[in-house]
């Protein structure tokens, strides 16, 4: 029998960059996925998720097509096994697994990606493939795009395979490079969900990136070839030249040219345990989004000006918006007062029933001894 565990993350700063070429800065958090897997003497994988109580099958030597099988979690199984076996032109060998996890699914902490995760780990070790984290991350990235249907970016896989225990990730979406960042040591990690379900998100999310598209053009033209992304883009650039895009792709340049330059500051303030500069980062970035991207809203800021009002160090949206949840570093020594009247406040100023989870940083994908 082997077992694997696979953490969710959450987004310490750095929000809807990463499809403009830009920073990221996600950490992966103490609420995981594990897979506990018997190898067979075939190439059949029979999956159970004690999570959904739902259990599927396929066979390795015929992975089926994405709409050959059934929607929901085989499709992510399935498709780790079939960028594995295209990608090492192996067959791997069949189990029966079944798969637990703390993760809320569906909630912004990555719940696909751990899943993912488990398995890539999981055939990783019991084929001795020795393909490293990252490309196990790409190959995982490839699975969502393909069986899920998901265009996700790096970040989520990348979190749950590459973290280290303690830090946070930074990672270029350009040239992939990453990077642990430690975290204070008595800074606790609080996801506080909102409670309202993220709506409109998808068609909101693609609107917004074709209009970063469409600012980098408008750029490209004045600033020349060289402006490839929004990433390219220097905050000084975007004072003189900025004025000259359109509405509302102006303001959504901004934020992203903005947000940029705020995660390598962050990383320079977490080195420092700069409280101070972490508030302030974190809040600049909630504003930007809120006021530039237009992807917050009542209950996202209801829950940060909870968060606030409760003694974060700082407190921000996580993730794509439009609802969900948002991120709080909060002193250890704080964490039960802070949790009580976070709560409270959010109860007074919303009607949605929240969620709160206190995290650690943990480390990537393991098998589990
Ligand atoms: P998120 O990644 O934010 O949690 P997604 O919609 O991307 O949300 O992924 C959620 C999907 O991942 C679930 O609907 C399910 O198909 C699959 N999944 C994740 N964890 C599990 C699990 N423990 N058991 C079964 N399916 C899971
Ligand atoms: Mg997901």
């Amino acid at each position: 029998m082997l077992c694997v565990r696979a953490p969710g993350r959450v987004n310490l700063i750095g929000e809807h960059t990463d499809y403009n070429e830009g920073y990221v800065l996600p950490v992966a958090i103490s609420l995981e996925t594990r897979v506990h897997a018997r190898p067979r003497e075939d190439m059949h994988c029979i999956i159970y998720s004690d999570t959904l109580d739902e259990q599927a099958e396929f066979n390795l030597s015929a992975i089926p097509e994405p709409a050959d099988l059934p929607s929901g979690f085989v499709r992510y199984v399935a498709g780790v096994a079939w960028a594995l076996q295209a990608h090492t032109e192996r067959t791997l060998t069949g189990v029966e697994a079944t798969v637990c996890s703390d993760l809320p699914l569906g909630a912004g902490l990555s719940s696909s990606a751990a899943l993912e995760a488990a398995f890539a780990v999981l055939w990783n070790t019991l084929d001795e493939l020795h393909l490293d984290r990252l490309t196990l991350a790409q190959l995982c990235q490839r699975a969502e795009h393909v069986y899920a249907g998901v265009q996700c970016g790096l970040m989520d896989q990348a979190a749950s395979l590459l973290s280290e225990a303690g830090h946070a990730l930074f990672l270029d979406m350009r040239t992939l490079f990453t990077q642990s960042v430690a975290l204070p040591p008595n800074w606790a990690i609080v996801v506080a969900d909102t409670g309202k379900p993220r709506a409109l998100a998808e068609s909101e999310y693609n609107l917004r990136r074709a209009q970063c598209e469409e600012a980098a053009g408008a750029l490209r033209i004045v600033l020349g070839k060289e402006i490839i992304a929004l990433r390219d883009v220097s905050p000084e650039q975007a004072a003189l030249y900025l004025p000259l895009v359109e509405e509302p792709a102006r303001r959504r340049a901004r934020h992203v040219i903005g947000e940029n330059a705020r995660v390598l500051e962050f990383l320079t303030a977490l080195r420092h345990a700069d409280a101070p500069r972490v508030r302030h980062l974190m809040l600049a970035s909630h504003t930007s989004l809120r006021d530039d991207y237009e992807v917050s809203g009542a209950e996202l800021d209801a829950m940060v000006n909870a968060c606030l009002h409760a003694g974060a160090i700082g407190a921000r949206i996580t993730g794509a918006g439009f609802g969900g949840a948002c991120i709080a570093l909060v002193e250890k020594a704080q964490l039960e007062q802070f949790l009580h009247q976070a709560e409270q406040h959010y109860r007074q100023h919303a009607s949605y029933e929240p969620r709160f989870y206190a995290c650690e940083a943990v480390s990537g994908a393991s098998v589990c001894l």
